[in-house]
């Protein structure tokens, strides 16, 4: 039996930096994670876009917060999470998508995104010379947005954890959480052992519901499965392309001399917490990847690469930051609906700061209480961004 101030169930990029943040703020952290080895969740899947163009005042300041920490983070951990501006481009083929992401432009404009502006189709050649004009009436552009590798960060923080006390128990699976007086959890129980806890953090990424449901709590946090398909290595596109986007979803990016392209679905309707690639979805991506970027013809997929993985969807698309209703020692940091390697930085700080200070200092969190939902207030923001 260990004890500990804080246990955190879920050792992905998300438990680590609140783990990280608890044990700078001066508590004995534990974290349990069911894999064997980190990576075990969505973080290893995740393609390491960073963006501040949200269209919520949130998102944007949950990024600004991120890339301060980012830009410090070889130096606060000693591991570089590989963070480069390489920027993002959206692109609208309507003029209903091009005033919407003119609206979201302005907003992030007002929280101090000062380099994030709108572009019309003469501009679009300098910003990237490998997409197909047609049917584009314009976009919006931010170079200070773009790309990071995500297992680094994970690495950074469980490295820097280490050093800094916290114990990381691989092969765990939290399988009850016991309670105590006033509804409190008094202990996590994994299959190995039972470690008596002051506060317990659910960082369980798009597991996170069944976790809370070992307290009764119900989080409406449920997974999303996201494709990713690759090329073979390729040198038609340069490794500083932006992330380019269009208003259908269709995205691209150049990481380590291939390219990775997805396009969202709804997920696989039989079998939600499927991470299997759909061939279906492997041929659409195919066919539309040469008629978007042109010089893609000479690219093929490399099929046996393409991967799966699960996105965290919290109902209004926003992350789930706060104290359980209904179990005031269970900190959520959940629901960040598929943005959650580029927030965690500044999630696992606001975290800690609810954990040890009593409330969020550095950002009004408010927007992402977990009681909005039964309050029928969830944040509102623009869906194509
Ligand atoms: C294809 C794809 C692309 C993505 N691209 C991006 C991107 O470009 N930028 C971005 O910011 N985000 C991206 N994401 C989203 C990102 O991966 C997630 O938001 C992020 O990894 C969530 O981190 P996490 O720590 O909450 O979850 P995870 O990394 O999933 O960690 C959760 C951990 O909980 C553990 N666990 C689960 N149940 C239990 C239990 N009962 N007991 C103990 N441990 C348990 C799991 O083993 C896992 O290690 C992408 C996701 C996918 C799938």
């Amino acid at each position: 039996m260990t004890a500990a101030d804080a246990v955190v169930v879920g050792a992905g990029v998300i438990g680590a930096s609140c783990a990280v943040h608890l044990a700078r703020a001066g508590l004995r952290v534990i974290v349990v994670d069911r894999a064997a080895a980190p990576g075990g969740g969505s973080t290893a899947r995740a393609t390491g876009g960073f963006r501040a163009q949200y269209g919520t005042a949130i998102n944007v300041r949950l990024s600004l917060l991120a890339r301060e920490q980012l830009r410090s983070f070889r130096d606060d951990t000693g591991v570089d999470p590989g963070f480069q501006p390489v920027g993002y481009l959206w692109l609208a083929t309507s003029a209903v998508n091009l005033a919407e992401l003119r609206t979201a432009n302005a907003l992030q404009r007002r929280e101090g995104l000062d380099d994030a502006v709108m572009v019309g189709p003469a501009e679009l050649p300098a910003l990237n010379r490998f997409i197909a004009p047609a049917g584009i009436v314009g976009g919006a552009w931010c170079p200070s947005d773009g790309v990071m590798r995500p297992m680094e960060i994970l690495r950074g923080y469980l490295e820097h954890g280490a050093r800094l006390g916290v114990v990381v128990r691989w092969g765990e699976p939290a399988i009850a959480l016991e309670r105590g007086a006033a509804d409190r959890i008094t202990a996590v129980v994994t299959t190995q052992g039972r470690y008596p806890a002051g506060l317990v953090v659910n960082a369980g990424g798009a597991w996170a519901s069944p976790i809370a449901r070992l307290v009764d709590v119900e989080l409406p946090v449920s997974p999303l499965r996201r494709q990713v398909a690759i090329t073979v290595p390729t040198e038609v596109l340069p490794a500083t392309m932006p992330m380019t986007i269009w208003d259908d979803g269709f995205h691209l990016r150049v990481r380590d001399g291939r390219v990775l392209l997805l396009r969202p679905t709804p997920g696989d309707p039989a079998d939600p917490w499927s991470d299997r690639v759909d061939p279906a979805w492997l041929d659409d991506i195919a066919a539309c990847a040469p008629v978007r970027v042109p010089v893609l013809r000479d690219a093929p997929l490399d099929w046996p690469r393409a991967w799966a993985g699960l996105y965290e969807m919290s109902p209004d698309h926003h992350a789930v930051l706060g104290w359980a209703t209904g179990c005031p020692n269970l900190l959520l940091v959940n629901g960040s609906s598929g943005h959650g390697v580029m927030h965690a930085p500044a999630l696992g700080l606001l975290a800690a700061e609810i954990a040890v200070l009593g409330g969020a200092r550095t950002l009004d969190v408010h927007p992402l209480r977990p009681s909005r939902f039964a309050e029928a207030d969830p944040v509102r923001g623009s869906a194509l961004l």
